[in-house]
């Protein structure tokens, strides 16, 4: 069976949809609408694609299953119900939108017209992601009482949209929804308790251009999440700690390392000397205390996003990204931004 998906918004994300769609067997594009004249120039001529007159005859074509809505922000929420309402099924990039309200419609939406709604959460499919998964997964740190998960940049944010409140603009929605959805995906089954947020506006002052937050969840577990765009020096991407080691993902290219103890004892630990006096809880293990070990083996392939939805189309699976999810991000997300403009502990299971 052949899906075929028209587009909403044919700039940078769709090129990068399109040319994915161009490896999975059983989807096609119909077609794409974009307001802007250019892109839809672009859109015919450099990829031969067809062009609808506007979204009304987009969501009008019988011979589409499924819309991609690849627009700024604010714009998901409008075409989604639109085009659910128009019999479509719905892939929406993330974030899904703004708020947890607009979200509760979204979902109203589909229940009451039984049209798919889903989320474009494709870095569930990062191996950096993937790999502290495992770690966890394999218990290879003992008990886990903190996960850091931070992306660092140094060019302040894209000076399109993402600039503008009113578009959704601002990094908590657009790096922060990835990293956030990937840490609940590490607790799914735990409740969040408390949110501290601060936003940053080193280069913007409309939208925050970073943020970082520290969530407690209910086993007693703490996460820090941190997005900055003006850090000309990088920490690493993943710092995960248990009671029995420590595990550190560099960067996208996964460098890092585990390093665990041996349980051998140390009894003669020789301290470090500073300036000001010496230390031995602060000095550095004995060789035969700790091995260190390579970071696990994982690959992955973030076209499953769509073999997925295909599969949820005809009834085979479930989707990969559950609403309730989607919605749970949301809401942490809403909490951060109300502690950042408080300065207060947002205390509230999530
Ligand atoms: P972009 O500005 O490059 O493209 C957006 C396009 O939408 C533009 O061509 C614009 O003309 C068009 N547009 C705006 N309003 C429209 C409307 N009402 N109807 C039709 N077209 C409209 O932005 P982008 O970087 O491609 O981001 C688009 C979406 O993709 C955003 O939601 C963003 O968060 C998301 N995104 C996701 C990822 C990811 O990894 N999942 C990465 C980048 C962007």
């Amino acid at each position: 069976m052949k899906h075929k998906m028209a587009i909403v918004g044919f700039g940078g994300m769709a090129g990068w949809h399109y040319n994915e769609i161009q490896t999975i067997e059983g989807l096609e594009i119909a077609g794409i609408w974009d307001i802007r004249e250019e892109r839809r120039v672009y859109a015919a001529e450099e990829k031969g694609l067809h062009v609808y007159s506007g979204l009304e005859d987009l969501l009008a074509d019988s011979e589409t299953d499924l819309v991609l809505i690849a627009t700024p922000n604010d714009v998901h929420k409008p075409v989604a119900i639109a085009a659910m309402e128009a019999g479509k099924n719905v892939v929406s990039e993330k974030p899904v939108t703004l708020c947890s309200q607009d979200l509760r419609e979204m979902i109203e939406t589909s229940d009451r017209t039984g049209r798919f709604l889903t989320v474009h959460q494709n870095r569930r499919w990062d191996e950096d992601f993937l790999t502290v998964k495992k770690i966890l997964e394999e218990g290879k740190l003992g008990e886990v009482f903190r996960v850091e998960s931070r992306v660092h940049g140094s060019r302040g944010i894209p000076g399109d949209w993402r600039q503008e409140k009113e578009h959704g603009g601002g990094m908590i929605l657009d790096w922060g929804v990835h990293l956030l959805d990937q840490l609940l995906q590490l607790f799914s089954d735990v409740p969040v308790r408390s949110v501290y947020g601060v936003e940053t506006h080193v280069t913007n002052q409309l939208v925050d251009d970073g943020f970082y937050a520290e969530i407690a969840f209910e086993n007693g577990v703490t996460a820090l999440v941190e997005v900055g765009t003006s850090n000309f020096v990088s920490l690493p991407r993943w710092y995960v700690l248990g009671a029995d080691g420590t595990a550190v993902v560099e960067d996208w290219e996964l460098h890092g390392k585990i390093v665990r103890a041996t349980g051998v004892n140390e009894k003669d630990v020789t301290p470090v000397i500073t300036a000001a006096g010496l230390t031995k809880t602060m000095a550095p293990r004995r060789d035969d205390s700790i091995f260190t070990e390579e970071l696990p083996k994982v690959t992955s392939d973030v076209r499953e996003f769509y073999i997925n939805v295909m599969a949820v189309l005809e009834g085979r699976e479930k989707s990969r990204i559950q609403l309730p999810e989607v919605m749970r991000v949301m809401k942490l997300m809403e909490a951060i931004h109300q502690s950042a403009e408080t300065g207060e502990i947002v205390r509230e299971t999530i």
